[in-house]
This record gives C-alpha cells, sequence and structure tokens, in this order.
C-alpha cells in the first residue's frame, strides 16, 4: 500500500509516519529530508535548494520529482512508501500519479490530519522539558502527567521559542498554498480526515483501520 499523509506542519505527519515505518515496516519519503540530505552533500543543487529553503520558498517541481522518482524506482519500497511533504501543489499531485504509474504503483489511501491554528499553537507555547530525563510534556495537554511526573516538577523547562513564529507562519503558507490539494485529493475514493489533535496513540489505531492491521 502506498499512502499519502496530509496536514499543516506540525500536525503530526512525522510522529505517526515514524510510528507506521516501524510497526508495518514502510518507507518514510518526506520530501523535506530528501532535500536537506542534498544540502548536506553540498553539491551545486544542494547549494541551490538550500537558498530556496531559508527562504521559506517551494524547491522547484523538477528538482523534487527527480529525487522523488529515486526513491520510487528502488524496488525494496514497492508500494510500502508512505508520501510525508508531498505532494504540495495539484501539479505535483498530477505529477505523482503519473511517476507510479511509470513504476505500476498507485496511492492506496490518503490521510489528512486535521488541526486548527490554535491547537498549534497551544502545542508550541505550552511545550515544556525535564531537564533531569529529558521527556517533552504540554502544559495544555498533559497536565496530570506533569503532576505526577518521577523526576518531579522543579527539573521542567520551557524553551525559549523563536519557534512559534516560523511554525505559524508556515501553517499559514500551508493555509494558502497547500490546503487546495486537499479539494483535489478528497476525490480519492481513499481519502480519510482524521482529527488531528486527538492523542498519538488514537491517531495511530484510526490510521491501523485503514491500513486493516
Ligand atoms: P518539510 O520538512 O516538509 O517541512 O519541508 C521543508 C522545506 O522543504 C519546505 O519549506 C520547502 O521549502 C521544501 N519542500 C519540502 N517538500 C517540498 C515539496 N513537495 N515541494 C516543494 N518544496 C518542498
Amino acid at each position: 500500500m502506498n499512502i499519502i499523509l496530509f496536514g499543516p506542519p506540525g500536525a503530526g505527519k512525522g510522529t505517526q509516519a515514524q510510528l507506521i515505518v516501524k510497526k508495518h515496516n514502510y518507507f518514510q519519503l518526506s520530501t523535506g529530508d530528501l532535500l536537506r540530505n542534498e544540502i548536506k552533500k553540498n553539491t551545486e543543487i544542494g547549494k541551490q535548494i538550500e537558498k530556496i529553503i531559508s527562504k521559506g520558498n517551494f524547491v522547484s517541481d523538477n528538482i523534487v520529482n527527480d529525487l522523488l522518482k529515486e526513491t520510487i524506482k528502488n524496488l525494496k519500497y514497492r508500494d510500502r512508501i508512505i508520501f510525508d511533504g508531498y505532494p504540495r501543489s495539484i501539479d505535483q499531485s498530477k505529477e505523482l500519479d503519473i511517476i507510479l504509474k511509470e513504476f505500476n504503483q498507485k496511492i492506496n489511501l490518503v490521510i489528512s490530519l486535521n488541526v486548527s491554528r490554535e491547537i498549534i499553537e497551544k502545542r508550541i507555547i505550552g511545550r515544556i522539558t525535564c531537564e533531569k530525563c529529558n521527556i517533552t510534556l504540554n502544559e495544555f495537554f498533559n497536565k496530570d502527567e506533569i503532576n505526577l511526573h518521577p523526576c518531579g516538577k522543579d527539573f521542567f523547562v520551557k524553551r525559549n521559542d523563536d519557534n512559534l513564529k516560523i511554525v505559524m507562519n508556515r501553517f499559514d503558507i500551508y493555509t494558502k498554498t497547500t490546503k487546495p490539494v486537499l479539494d483535489f485529493l478528497s476525490n480519492n475514493s481513499n481519502f480519510h480526515e482524521i482529527d488531528g489533535s486527538l492523542e498519538i496513540n488514537e491517531i495511530t489505531s484510526k490510521i491501523d483501520k485503514f491500513l486493516n492491521v
């Protein structure tokens, strides 16, 4: 089965993708990761990508699609790919169908994680970490766990979060430019929406049902 995990930044796509990979032996194809890998290699194309990503813009379809093909054509990942961060435009959605067809594959499941702007904001503002055991919890969502935490409450620190502005900016870009892709993907007969504000394990068990496990 090939799966598209769709949703705004902070919706938990990465977390769920990693759980599916671990439990069911899938391959997570994150176009963001593929692009960051190219940057690490310090190639000419990597340098171009770095400039684009640092401005928060989309990398050109030619570059992204070429990287994507490399993974799709690898027999090791046949019918076991989770697309995370792709497609981000209607053109990319159409291109994905074409590339998959070329390799005799298709999308079998589209999962959209829905989370409101307010929840994402709370997820970031409320994040606290125990300096002793390194666990990260949330002041808004994990009140009981924080009160009962074995290291005590004194070790919890809040990160000075410059992150908030960046993530909210990316959320707004998502709403403007990526969300229209949802309308396109929702025409797919295997399209399902899941409330991304649920607990991680609740979301996982809903996804498991669609995976028929
Ligand atoms: P991500 O890790 O998915 O948040 O992606 C990080 C950055 O990589 C994005 O802000 C874009 O600049 C770029 N990127 C990732 N996926 C794509 C894509 N499908 N199309 C264009 N640019 C992308």
